[in-house]
């Protein structure tokens, strides 16, 4: 097979899913919620289906989404939208990371990535002749410095790719992080693609800032969204992306080689949702955070010491006091083999000075499956 792809094995996402299924653990590794999701979406979706038009849709999307993109994109963060030219639906926010980096990238060209990282960045960014440079964040606050941008910015930065809030650290930039960035991005003449998925799964009263909306970065990001984050419907693969006509238009030169279009009972059900009532939104993330507490005090219960998180569906936790040497994927395949749970070791999220001491757990789940993967956890700690 190709060089490049085959030097990776399987995600990590799909290697833990089925040792969970091997061994009848609870999954906390991969992140998906375990329920059925919101009815009203879902029923829009089905009358879609059957008295709605089943064909090809648009490439760009279907105007019904791609109007109430930008309406989202006015209602939450004051953003000038035009649906006409500035927005694109995508098969995924995973197609569309996939398509703004073939579509911007030129061999050579380095792009900025921050550690740790979602798993598909790096392959695509190699796979279209980038340059990786990374900045690591740093446990347990996963900050970062002036002097880290320095040194990863050059002449030659094309762009930097940016997940806020990140998984898995569950860490969200503040202000103050990403103007620092902005003015980087700005200084070097460069651009940002912002992989924004949970940006309505924010906790503790905070609010999400797009990249997009601080001073002079309007026409340098493509903001990312995906349906699969914001209606708790991961496996319908519909994500967005919002960006400057001339940002997006080589966006879309990538996007109609790679799946063209996405399915149009699925892209009518997101329109639909993303003109929810505020209760919708704002429900999502306190239904998420009384989770994220409830996970959280069971893990220091017995015995993790449990990072903050401040949005996402996720928890980190570091593991030094149980001792597996700080081999975080030791300890995860014998959590999910002797405990029977599963979590994500976030060494797989580094290429380079990972951390082996901290793992990620999914708490987007029904609280007796958190109660029930801590009393097993109790049980061997
Ligand atoms: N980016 C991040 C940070 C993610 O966690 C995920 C996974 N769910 C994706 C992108 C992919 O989203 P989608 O399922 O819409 O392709
Ligand atoms: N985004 C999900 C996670 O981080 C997994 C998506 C996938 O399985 N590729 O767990």
């Amino acid at each position: 097979g190709n060089a490049l792809l085959s030097s990776y094995g399987t995600t990590i996402f799909e290697v833990m899913s089925r040792l969970s299924e091997e061994h009848g653990a609870i999954n906390l590794g991969q992140g998906f919620p375990d329920d059925r999701g919101p009815a009203d979406v879902l029923q829009t979706a089905a009358d879609a289906l059957l008295t709605g038009w089943n064909q090809y849709p648009s490439m760009m999307g279907t105007p019904d989404l791609r109007q109430a993109l930008a309406a989202h994109a006015g209602r939450f963060y004051g953003l000038d939208v035009d649906w006409k030219t500035e927005t694109m639906v995508t098969s995924g926010a995973t197609e569309a990371l996939t398509a703004c980096l073939l579509g911007l990238i030129n061999p050579g060209d380095e792009v900025v990535l921050f550690q740790p990282m979602y798993d598909s960045y790096l392959p695509i960014v190699r796979l279209a002749g980038g340059v990786p440079r990374f900045v690591s964040l740093k446990a347990p606050d996963w900050s970062f410095s002036r002097a880290d941008l320095e040194a990863a910015f050059s002449p030659r930065t094309k762009l930097v790719l940016i997940n806020d809030p990140l998984n898995p650290a569950a860490k969200v930039f503040d202000r103050a992080e990403l103007e620092l960035i902005a003015e980087f991005v700005q200084r070097h003449d460069a651009l940002a693609v912002c992989d924004e998925v949970y940006e309505h799964i924010v906790f503790d009263g905070r609010r999400h800032i797009p990249l997009m909306s601080l001073p002079g970065m309007r026409d340098r990001c493509l903001k990312i969204g995906s349906a699969g984050k914001t209606f708790s419907l991961t496996g319908w693969k519909v994500g967005y992306v919002t960006a400057a006509p001339h940002l997006l238009q080589p966006v879309a030169k990538a996007h109609q080689f790679l799946t063209f279009t996405t399915p149009p009972n699925l892209q009518a059900a997101v329109a639909y949702g993303l003109g929810k009532e505020e209760a919708y939104f704002t429900g999502l993330a306190a239904g998420l955070q009384a989770k994220r507490d409830r996970l959280s005090a069971g893990l220091a219960s017995v015995g993790f010491d449990v990072l903050p998180s401040a949005g996402t569906y996720f928890v980190a936790a570091d593991i030094s006091r149980f001792g597996f040497d700080g081999d975080d994927q030791a300890f995860c395949r014998w959590l999910v083999a002797e405990a029977k749970v599963a979590a994500i070791p976030v060494s797989a999220f580094f290429v380079e000075n990972a951390p082996t001491n901290v793992v990620r757990f999914c708490f987007s789940k029904k609280d007796e499956v958190l109660d029930t993967a801590i009393e097993r956890l109790r049980h061997r700690f």
